[in-house]
Order: C-alpha cells, then structure tokens, then sequence
C-alpha cells in the first residue's frame, strides 16, 4: 500500500497551487499529486482570456467590493455570499503571488500586469497572458511542484474514494500504462478533478473532464450542490464547439444576426455583447430559432451567428487574441482578420459540484463535515458562481481556494495519523470491477453508448428546460444506463488500455448527467444558467437556497441548504 501525509487527485491549478501551499507550509509532509493525464496537460492548461483581480491598474474606481457585487449580481444571487468575499479579497494578493513563483502576465506600457474587460465585470480586472493565461499559470505551478519535492503519479487514473464512518481514508488507483493496482492512504484526501463538459456532445472542455471526481463522491453517498447549473459559454467554434475567448469581446468583438445587427442591444443594452454568458448564450439560441441565424454559407436562416473582430484591425487581433484567430484558422479555415467567426453556444463550466466550506473542507449536508476530505477548484462548489460564473473568476477560484485549502490541510494533518485500510479487500473489489468491465458479453460500443447519452442531455437539459422534456430524458436515460451495462470492449489488454479507461469514464459521465437532470427538474424557477420555459421567474421565497443531491443506484434523493447572504440583498438581475 502506498502512504502519503496528503494525496491531491487533480495537477491543474486547483490541485498544484494546493500542493505548493502544503509543501511550501511544511516541508516536512509527503504530498503526492495524481492525474490520469499529465498534469500539464489538465484542462487549465487551455485556459485563455484571464483572471479578475481588482489591482486598479487601468481603472482606479475599482475595489474588491465592486468585484464582489458583480460576481454576487452574476451568480443571481445564488452564490455563498462569505465566500465571494474571501474571492475577491484575496485575488489581488494571489496572482502578485504567480508572478512571484514566475507567470508572465502581459503589461501595460509602464510595466504594471495588464487588465481587460470582461462579461458582467463592471470594471477593467481581468489580468491575461495573452490569450494563453491557463498555459502561463499551469507551467509554473508545475514548475513549483517540482521544486518543492512533491510525488507526481501521471497518468494514474482514480477509480474509487474509500471512505468509511464518513471519513475519507483514501483510495483506488491504477497505472493506465499496466493496468497495476494501489490503494493508498493518506491523512487527508483532496479532489481537485475539475470539469464534466463530456456529459455534452458540444463542448470546449477536453477529452478528460468527465467528471470522475464528482461521481466517486456522489457513489460514495456524499451530496453534490447544485448540479443543475450548468454554464453555456456564447462563443463555441462552429460546428466544432472549441472555444473562442470571452476576451474576444473583452478586446470589442461584435455578435451579429443574419440582419447585420448587433442584437445584444435587445437584450442587454447597457452591457451588449459583455453581458454574463447566461443571458448571451440565451439571446443567440433566441436569434437562431427566431430565423436570424446564419448558415455557413453566410445566408440566413442558419444554426450559428457571427462574432466580428475585423474592426480591431489586425496588429490588435495578432498581439491580443492570437490563438483565437489560429483556432479559427486551423480548424475552421476562416481569417478572422478578413472574415466573422461563426460560433454558437458551447457547454463550457460546472457551477455546482462537491460541497465545501470555506477552507475546502467537504460537507457530508447541510452542517456536517467529512473527515480528511477537502475539494477545490472546478470539480468543487464553495459556491462562488451560484447559478452562473462570470468569466475570468474560475481560476481565480482554483488559485485562492487551492491556496486556501492547501492551507486549511496543512494545519488539518498536524494532529492526525494515517487510517487503517483493508487493503485487500479494496483491491480484489476494482479487479472485479475491472474484469467485469473486460469480460461482458455486451451488444453495444462505448462511443455508441456515449454518444447516445451525449444527445440525450444536450437534447433534455440545454439552454432552455421544461419539466415534460426533462422527464422524458430521465427515462431515456434508464435505457442508456442499462445499455451501459452491456458494452464490449476490443481491447483486453494490460497495456495502455484506454478502452478501459473509457469505459470507466462512462460510468462517470452517467451519474453526473442523472444529479443534473434530476437537479434541473426539481428547480421550478429560472436562475442564472438554469431557464425554465415552465417556470420563467426567479423564485426567491420557494428556490433561493443550494440543492444538495445524494445519488443511489434507485435514485436521487433532493435536499437544500440555505445560501450565506451577508453583503447584498438580492434583486431585480438587469444589464
Ligand atoms: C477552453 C477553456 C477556456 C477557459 N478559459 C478560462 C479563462 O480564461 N478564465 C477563467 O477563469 N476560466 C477559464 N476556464 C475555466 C477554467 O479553466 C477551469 O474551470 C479550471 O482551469 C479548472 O481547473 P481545475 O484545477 O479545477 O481542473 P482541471 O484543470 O480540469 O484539472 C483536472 C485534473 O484532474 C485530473 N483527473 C480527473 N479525473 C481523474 C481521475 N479519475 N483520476 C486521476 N486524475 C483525474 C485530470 O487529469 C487533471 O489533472 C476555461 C475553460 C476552458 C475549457
């Protein structure tokens, strides 16, 4: 069996800045990272427009409050209102933090970090490397890992949390590479998995956020928050769904319909196309079923609208959004410089996710809190973002919760000791798993299976939701699941087996999308990202408060928790 004092399932912002802080705090303690794919290649990586901060660099109005209002005002109210404070109180402090462990910002003229608009932020914030901030921060942080003497295990993948008399001791892992066992233990367990974007068949995540973090926990009887709430970024590349940067229109971008006009104006006038992606992600929906889409021939009538940079004029495209226009170019064949960008909504981040308070620690409901278990970062919900994220504040998230809560477990281990685990049996019951997954019989293929299931939620749990197709895809989704338990896998292997792998990632992918619907279904309102065609109002005397959802294999069991409001009041959500 393997030790460690701390073991971090996740290497991208949210698990390495953790792991520097633990090291960093005591260099004493063993901590180990895992990461089923190389850490630097975890989806923040692929980060792009920035991160907020209110160093008043451009805009000398600008305060931690201003930002806090905002982020609160973005979430419509639903965000735990202590933990936007501690957000937006601390982001100045953590990224003169990156610089000084080595990330490149981008400069204004006097050298101070650069700050662009974004959606929803009433002020210049946003701090950037071009349009590669994810690249820029994650590589230090690796770098950091290094330097501080932690254990990388890449490219293992987690399979299953142990946790008994609710307290995480643990868990299961194997090496993709020979399909070798461990169960290791630890003092404290954090998971820092990220996204699920792979519950859709469009979206801008990788191949890897499929939400293994979450499942392991929803199947280990814990709560996931407010799952419902699923974030749909305006600007997916079409028809690829990749994306293409907020900062796009942080930098002046235009969206237009198929009539030439900058619609956002009948949506949004004070904000225009830097309204938050909730209300702008529904606006191109309503433009493209109302007959003003564009086709990719440029006539109308089509399923995608246009984002025009070309009045930026090209030196401004090339030094400020340069891998924007090379996405365009390479995967679309269009010159952004000379041609608009065809995007439509692309599903994007997960609001909700593994409940915690305010230093990482995982909740067991609405008091209780899960020994030696900690969550941060995408796959995590402290709840900062409530119904809908502004864009720019999740690595935010991931840099000042990890930090936070690689604090918080640096304190937690002093007084623990390392718990006692039937290894044995945690061993044969994955080989079992495992062999059950490469012997069955099976009629159906993995891609088939996820394929379905893909269609399936992005056709009942989209942009906009009604109960009564919500509930058909509930019952599409007991035929999926039971078609999942009949797949065959060609590859029996022990090397490098990534049939395997998505075959378990399968497994994920079905429990998520199940809390999301069933999420969706019970919230009878409509609130930030979660619009309901049946219930079109926000609902505060019956809905201001978190689902919390416990997964069984006979089905999902509903309950709240009440929301911390304890800077504003909430109101009327207008831009
Ligand atoms: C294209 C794109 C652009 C974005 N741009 C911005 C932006 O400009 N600003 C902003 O604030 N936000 C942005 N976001 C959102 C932000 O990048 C993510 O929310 C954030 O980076 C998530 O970081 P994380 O550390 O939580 O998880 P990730 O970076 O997703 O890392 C997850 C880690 O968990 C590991 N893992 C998962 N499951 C397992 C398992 N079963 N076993 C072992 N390891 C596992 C993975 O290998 C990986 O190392 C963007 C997102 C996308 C997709």
């Amino acid at each position: 069996m393997i030790e460690h004092d701390v073991i971090i399932v996740g290497g991208g912002l949210a698990g390495s800045r953790a792991a520097v802080e633990i090291a960093k705090t005591n260099p004493q303690l063993s901590v180990a990272v895992i990461a089923k794919t190389h850490p630097i290649r975890s989806h923040s990586v692929a980060a792009q427009g920035g991160m907020a901060a209110s160093l008043k660099n451009v805009d000398d109005e600008d305060s931690w409050e201003a930002h806090a209002f905002d982020t609160v005002k973005g979430s419509d109210y639903l965000a735990d209102q202590d933990a936007v404070e501690i957000l937006t109180r601390e982001a100045p402090d953590v990224v003169i933090d990156l610089e000084h462990m080595g990330v490149l910002f981008s400069r204004l003229p006097d050298g101070r970090i650069a700050q662009r608009a974004f959606g929803g932020h009433s002020h210049k914030r946003t701090c950037y490397a071009a349009d590669k901030t994810g690249h820029a921060i994650l590589h230090e942080l690796v770098n950091n890992l290094r330097r501080y003497g932690v254990t990388i295990y890449d490219e293992w993948y987690v399979m299953r949390l142990i946790l008994e008399d609710q307290q995480a001791k643990g868990l299961v892992m194997y090496r993709i590479r020979d399909r070798q066992l461990q169960v290791v233990r630890a003092k404290a367990v954090m998971f820092a998995t990220g996204g699920y974007g792979r519950v859709y068949n469009t979206t801008s995540n990788d191949y890897a956020s499929t939400g293994d973090g979450l499942a392991m926990t929803a199947a280990a009887g814990l709560p996931l928050e407010d799952m419902e709430f699923v974030q749909f970024h305006p600007t997916g590349l079409y028809p690829v769904g990749v994306l293409i940067s907020e900062a796009v229109r942080g930098e002046g971008a235009y969206l237009i319909n198929s009539e030439g006009d900058r619609f956002m104006a009948n949506y949004a006038p004070s904000r225009m196309e830097l309204a938050p992606r909730d209300i702008t992600s529904r606006a191109i929906v309503k433009e493209i079923r109302a007959g003003r889409g564009i086709n990719l021939d440029g006539t109308p009538g089509g399923p995608l609208v246009h984002l025009d940079v070309r009045h930026l004029g090209k030196e401004q495209i090339m030094s400020r959004i340069p891998f924007c226009w090379e996405e365009a170019h390479r995967l679309v064949g269009i010159d952004a410089v000379h041609q608009p960008i065809p995007v439509r909504p692309t599903v994007h981040y997960s609001m909700g996710g593994i409940p915690t308070n305010t230093d990482g620690q995982v909740r067991s409901g609405s008091d209780g809190l899960v020994e030696g278990f900690f969550a941060a970062g995408e796959t995590a919900c402290v709840s900062v973002h409530g119904a809908n994220r502004l864009g720019s504040n999740s690595l935010l998230e991931c840099v000042v919760y990890g930090r936070r809560t690689g604090a918080a477990i640096a304190r937690y281990v002093e007084h623990r000791k390392l718990p006692d685990i039937d290894e044995q049996r945690y061993i044969s019951e994955a080989q079992q798993r495992m062999q059950g997954l490469l012997d069955q019989p099976g009629q159906y293929r993995i891609g088939q299976v996820r394929q379905a299931f893909q269609d399936c939620m992005t056709e009942h749990c989209g942009v906009f939701r009604t109960a009564s197709v919500m509930a058909e895809g509930l019952e599409k989704l007991r035929t999926i699941r039971q078609q999942a338990e009949q797949v065959y896998l060609d590859d029996h292997g022990t090397v490098w087996n990534s049939e395997l792998v998505e075959a378990l990632e399968l497994q994920s992918l079905l429990i998520v999308g199940e809390m999301i619907l069933t999420g969706a279904l019970n919230r009878q309102e409509s609130r930030g990202s979660h619009c309901r065609e049946d219930y079109g109002d926000r609902d505060d005397s019956n809905f201001l408060k978190h689902t919390m959802a416990y997964y069984s294999p006979a089905g999902i069991d509903i309950r709240y928790r009440p929301v911390a409001i304890t800077l504003f009041q909430p109101q009327e959500r207008k831009y």
